[in-house]
């Protein structure tokens, strides 16, 4: 079995980034090479803007080459939930953000060329209970009523959706994609450099100074710039440089186990359709079909931080979790498995802006392959002075409560969510 994400093992590799030249002046540095600091990159490098990308490892290392490739519409809190916090307005502009999210990935892939298998496949939200399947049933007749294109499917129709009796019934979205993310994160990399803009890795930003207004000093391990202008991208891996950011972020293990190769027949039984799907619970488990026929399958699996040793655990407790679902696959053997920090914020809503003169976006809640992308484009307006490019504008970025670094209270948040689970 390997420990590295499916993704980046089967995408081609870039040119190696780590000898790069860093000092000097640059108009705007971003801190990450995930979709957000690689979309900013390309859309400013697109506007001329001299744009440099500082990562600390290699391009997609952090979640963007580790997560479930799923570009789906919906918030990372449920759309009833959305209305109850900010009223029906403010939560339809939010959803038709994650919708412009989803086209933002298709009209780069497109206007780029990117080779990823992108595919609006759809997605299935699966009922794990009984109670799960009639809230569907509320979301589902007021999102049609607001033209949203999302319907029912009941448990006598599930088969034609997935080879599994386990569920209670199911909702069904059309617009919401998949793709090969590896393939996607790097090529959005070339085509930023193809842009003009600059990527240097294995370049951890260290220390920032503010010299005045936007402007800033950052020591990168390899070299010292200034730039005009910095956008914190670092998501789920916000560390001790970027405090204030760091403290609103918790950092949340989710992990993936691949199967072998199954062939088109078993993925014909196991998920005909082909959509992106997760389970209705809590700490929910999401699958889909890889390009080359495997079953991919996520999940918490433990409230933890990824290490080698935790990622070989949450596999096992995966593998289990697949096989319930489709016991059909107990005897598939699993070739890769790995894991990765999701950047969870407070109230899981995104949280962009600029705090003491440094921009960032992050909080994506599990919900990034298309919003960081999407991000990416936004924040390349609203470093231009567009303060409406940015959807999250007037949401307050709380801090966690007892946050000073280190997650310490992941188990406990773990615990409450499990029981929560038993409840409902
Ligand atoms: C296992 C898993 C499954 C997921 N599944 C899905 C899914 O199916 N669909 C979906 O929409 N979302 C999913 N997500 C979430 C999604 O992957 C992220 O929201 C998105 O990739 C965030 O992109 P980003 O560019 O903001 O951050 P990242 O891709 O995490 O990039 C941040 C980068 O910053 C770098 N960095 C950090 N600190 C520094 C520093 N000081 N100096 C230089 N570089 C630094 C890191 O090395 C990292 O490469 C998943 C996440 C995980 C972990």
């Amino acid at each position: 079995m390997k420990f590295t994400p499916y993704w980046l093992d089967t995408a081609p590799s870039g040119p190696d980034r780590s000898r790069t030249d860093i000092g000097g002046h640059v108009d705007v540095a971003i801190v990450g090479a995930g979709l957000t600091g690689l979309s900013t990159a390309l859309h400013l490098a697109r506007k001329g803007v001299n744009v440099h990308v500082f990562e600390k490892e290699t391009v997609g290392w952090g979640a963007s080459g580790r997560n479930g490739g799923m570009a789906t519409t919906g918030l990372s809190i449920g759309f009833r939930d959305a209305i109850g916090r900010y009223g029906l307005d403010t939560a339809k502009a939010y959803l038709l953000a994650y919708h412009d999210a989803v086209d933002t990935v298709e009209k780069l892939v497109g206007d780029e060329g990117i080779d990823c298998d992108f595919a609006r496949t759809g997605k299935l939200s699966l009922a794990s209970k009984p109670a799960h399947f009639d809230g569907m049933r509320k979301t589902t007749e007021m999102l049609a009523g607001l033209g949203f294109d999302q319907r029912l499917v009941s448990r006598d129709e599930l088969r034609a959706e997935i080879g599994s009796d386990r569920f209670h019934g199911a909702a069904v979205d059309t617009k919401s994609a998949g793709l090969h993310v590896g393939k996607f994160t790097k090529g959005l990399a070339e085509a930023a450099v193809r842009a003009g803009a600059t990527i240097h890795e294995k370049a951890p930003v260290e220390q920032f100074r503010r010299l005045g207004g936007t402007k800033h000093e950052l020591v990168t391990a390899r070299g010292t710039v200034r730039a005009d202008q910095v956008l914190v991208a670092t998501s789920g891996y916000t560390g001790r440089p970027f405090r204030w950011q760091q403290v609103r972020i918790a950092p949340v293990g989710s992990f993936i186990i691949v199967t072998e190769p199954l062939g088109e027949d078993v993925c014909d039984e196991l998920l005909p359709t082909r959509r992106m799907a997760s389970t209705s619970m809590n700490l929910l488990n999401y699958f889909r079909i890889t390009p080359d026929h495997r079953l991919l399958f996520g999940g918490r699996a433990r409230f933890t931080m990824s290490n080698p040793q935790s990622d070989e655990k949450c596999g096992r407790i995966l593998q289990k979790a697949m096989t319930e679902v489709f016991p059909q696959l107990a005897k598939a053997r699993v070739d890769y498995c790995w894991g990765g920090l999701v950047d969870m914020s407070m109230d899981r809503m995104v949280h962009a802006g600029e705090r003491d003169g440094l921009f960032y976006s992050l909080g994506y809640s599990g919900h990034g392959v298309q919003m960081a992308t999407h991000m990416g484009k936004q924040m390349a307006e609203y470093l231009n002075g567009t303060t409406s490019a940015n959807p999250w504008r007037d949401l307050k970025f709380t801090r966690i409560p007892g946050h000073f670094g280190p997650p310490w209270f992941l188990p406990f948040a773990g615990a409450y969510y499990k029981f929560k689970d038993l409840l409902k």
